[in-house]
């Protein structure tokens, strides 16, 4: 039977010392994809390889099916854990055919083997090129070929490390949305590492986001973008504008009026998050703004930095008058408004993040 449970319980890794892992825990669920987002070095591929079994933590465990696999009394080797697992360096046998390169772990009669393997050649979108080699194919045509062999034994859990990172961008999605249509057919639970956000969202039923060994926050793609734990939480997931503030009588001064901070002392250093794409823009009119709403808050007024086109949004920056800081905006389409162009900007309260500093 193939494992379809992997939990990691405490997990710490060192090496010569230095922590790498730190006192990890995370679960798998059928069906379920999960992605290891975070920074290069922050341990995402160390955590993957304690998981598979070719590395091994320096405390706590990793459980298969609620058995314990690794432990400080005992390792089982990753040949004997039954999952699936594919890498950034995935390596097809040269001398085999596809054919046989994704037979090469399966077992049973050679004609449940050739089924097995003409459904994934179709399901990936290969047919027709079971006796080709691996030097006749694309990158992306290889990478579909790891990740039939990965899923012929049908793995119920599969440990994917940056699978995507090899291929450009457009054949990347396709690749990509293939994958998590014959992951999602065949039920399994995924651990996928990326240092990518966008593709994180992209892929991911729950996002863990990892920083320094340790998971600081893990939930729904929707949840990571719309209420992340902490300033580096917001900024991970796109350009952010922070305005600094020190908290007087429960209130902090912004250019935007002022936030309830209820519950700070007076003199606690807070930040306000709020995503370039959430401000919104009005004209000058003769020193007027818009009217503020209740919800848009106070309007502020700011001179056009710089404006550039980036394809499907523009982004355009600006100096506030109250301050002279620095404010990002991004708008759809294209809006290219001349240098020291004077706007107002609004921001939607219900779209800002408070963090004390
Ligand atoms: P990520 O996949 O998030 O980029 P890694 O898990 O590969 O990060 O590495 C995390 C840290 O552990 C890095 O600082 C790396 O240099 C260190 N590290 C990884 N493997 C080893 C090893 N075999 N020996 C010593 N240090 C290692
Ligand atoms: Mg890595």
């Amino acid at each position: 039977m193939p494992a379809n449970k992997l939990e990691l319980h405490d997990i710490t890794r060192t090496y010569d010392g230095a922590v790498v892992v730190d006192g990890l825990s995370l679960t798998l669920a059928p069906g379920e994809v999960t992605c290891l987002l975070g920074p290069s070095g922050c341990g995402k591929s160390t955590t993957l390889r304690i998981a598979a079994g070719v590395d091994r933590q320096t405390s706590g465990s990793v459980l298969i099916d609620g058995h314990v696999v690794s432990d400080e009394t005992g390792h089982m080797p990753p040949e004997l854990r039954k999952i699936g697992l594919m890498f950034q360096d995935f390596a097809l046998f040269p001398h085999l055919d596809v054919e046989r390169n994704v037979g090469f772990g399966l077992h049973g009669s050679r004609a449940d083997k050739k089924a097995r393997v003409v459904d994934l050649l179709h399901k990936v979108e290969l047919e027709g090129y079971a006796h080709k080699y691996p030097h006749q194919l694309s990158g992306g045509e290889q990478q579909r070929v790891a990740l039939a062999r990965a899923l012929a034994p049908k793995p119920q859990v599969m440990l994917m490390d940056e699978p995507f990172s090899g291929l450009d961008d457009r054949l990347r999605d396709d690749v990509r949305d293939a994958t998590l249509e014959l992951l999602k057919a065949e039920n399994t639970a995924v651990l996928m590492v990326t240092h990518e956000p966008e593709e994180a969202m992209r892929m991911a039923d729950r996002i863990a986001l990892m920083r320094n060994g340790k998971i600081v926050q893990a939930g729904a793609p929707y949840n990571m973008y719309n209420a992340p734990v902490d300033r580096q939480a917001a900024g991970f997931f796109s350009d952010i504008n922070v305005i600094e503030g020190t908290v007087t009588n429960a209130l902090t001064e912004t250019p935007f009026g002022q936030f309830l901070t209820p519950g700070m002392v007076d003199g606690t250093q807070v930040e306000i998050i709020i995503r370039p794409q959430h401000l919104k823009l009005d004209f000058d009119r003769n020193g007027r703004g818009p009217n503020p709403t209740v919800s848009d808050g106070v309007p502020a007024r700011g001179k056009v930095k710089r404006a550039r086109y980036l394809g499907h949004q523009s982004l355009v920056e600006f100096t506030m008058d109250y301050d002279r800081s620095i404010l990002m905006v991004l708008v759809p389409g294209v809006f290219l408004p001349n240098v020291d162009t004077a706007m107002w900007l609004s921001m939607r309260r219900d779209r800002c993040f408070l963090f004390k500093k």
